[in-house]
């Protein structure tokens, strides 16, 4: 999860956009304690209450839109090879077809993600 902090930071205006409101059991991340949690109505985040990293779930099955997949644009679809190689394509409608590569799904998205939302991430 922390190597896709260098995405899911730049991303965190338009995540929070899509999902609004936290809600019971979405995950968090704190940046200062350097872990994660979830979220809870009652104990309010972590315990230094700071503004905290969303972690959208890669796929929301209850909430699609609040999921990475539901997130993103246009047609798409994602192969996982037997090698654990990683390839999504995704053909945005009056544009190219893009592809990503990564080592995980999550990874892919977020590259995508980026891309949509015009992110820069090195
Ligand atoms: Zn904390």
């Amino acid at each position: 999860m922390k190597d896709l902090l260098k995405y899911l930071i730049p991303l965190q205006p338009m995540i929070k956009k899509a999902m609004g409101e936290w809600q019971h059991g979405d995950k968090g991340y704190c940046i200062t304690h350097n872990e994660s949690y979830l979220y809870d109505y009652e104990t309010n985040s972590c315990c230094c209450n700071k503004e905290n990293i969303l972690i959208p779930l890669t796929i929301d099955p209850v909430n699609p839109k609040r999921g990475l997949w539901g997130m993103l644009e246009g047609a798409k679809v994602l192969k996982v090879y037997a090698n654990g190689s990683v390839n999504l394509r995704v053909l945005v409608e009056g544009e190219f077809e893009k592809y990503y590569e990564a080592d995980t799904p999550t990874e892919a998205i977020l590259k995508a993600l980026c891309h949509q939302w015009e992110v820069e991430v090195k």
